[in-house]
């Protein structure tokens, strides 16, 4: 499973691999397991409704595709995670010895992320909630990252600093919302306002892992 969303952020679109590639993807799978090391960090809120707003940061929401979701959710979940510096000092140093190796681990990496974080998230045992939103998806400024990021002290507590416009370091790295107390959002096409524009979709693949 881990090989296939690699598969996908490298841009396959179901094309056959050959040996060499078959093996080099499952030494970067290797690799990143090993250099990996995921650490997450969570904080519950309250949330209020028009202006949507996370009372205790004072910090309205007045995005069109969060009040969206957010619809009748009491509280939010933020979700902070990272695979770590020693992962993000492996692929740079891959960057300098063999770009396409780079590029390769740099794609398992992001899957790996994805699915340890969807994996704690599976931990905590939520009920009533919307499914993960990052900012930088949808009309969700990536800027974002930086307050929320501030709210859960990540950068003391996982090591993970931000750029100006929001960017993490290391790069492997991800923020997300889940909205809590609404009607069970599931992640699926017919839910995301991505859904008229994503490339995806139209080749009928998926971003998400379909049982
Ligand atoms: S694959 Fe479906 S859920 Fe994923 S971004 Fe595209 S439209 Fe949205």
């Amino acid at each position: 499973m881990l090989k296939e969303e690699a598969l996908k952020y490298m841009g396959h679109r179901g094309q056959k691999l050959t040996p060499d590639m078959e093996q080099a993807l499952d030494e970067c799978i290797l690799e990143v397991k090993q250099y990996g090391n995921f650490k997450a960090v969570t904080k519950e809120f309250s949330l209020s409704h028009s202006p949507l707003k996370i009372d205790e940061l004072e910090l309205e929401l007045d995005y069109e595709d969060i009040k969206t979701y957010f619809k009748g959710c009491t509280s939010c979940l933020v979700i902070a995670c990272t695979l770590g510096i020693g992962l993000e000092r492996r692929i740079k140093y891959w960057s300098k010895v063999n770009m396409s190796r780079s590029v390769m681990m740099d794609a398992v990496a992001s899957a790996y992320l994805e699915e340890c974080c969807d994996q704690y998230e599976a931990t905590l045992d939520l009920k009533e909630r919307t499914y993960r939103f990052a900012p930088g998806y949808g009309d969700l400024p990536l800027e974002l990252n930086i307050p929320l990021g501030n709210a859960l002290n990540i950068s003391k507590v996982i090591g993970v600093t931000r750029t100006r416009s929001g960017l993490f370091l290391p790069q492997k790295s991800m923020l997300g919302l889940i909205g809590i107390g609404a009607e069970n959002l599931k992640r699926s096409c017919g839910n995301c306002i991505r859904r008229e524009q994503c490339e995806l979709r139209k080749e009928g693949l998926r971003c998400y892992k379909t049982d």
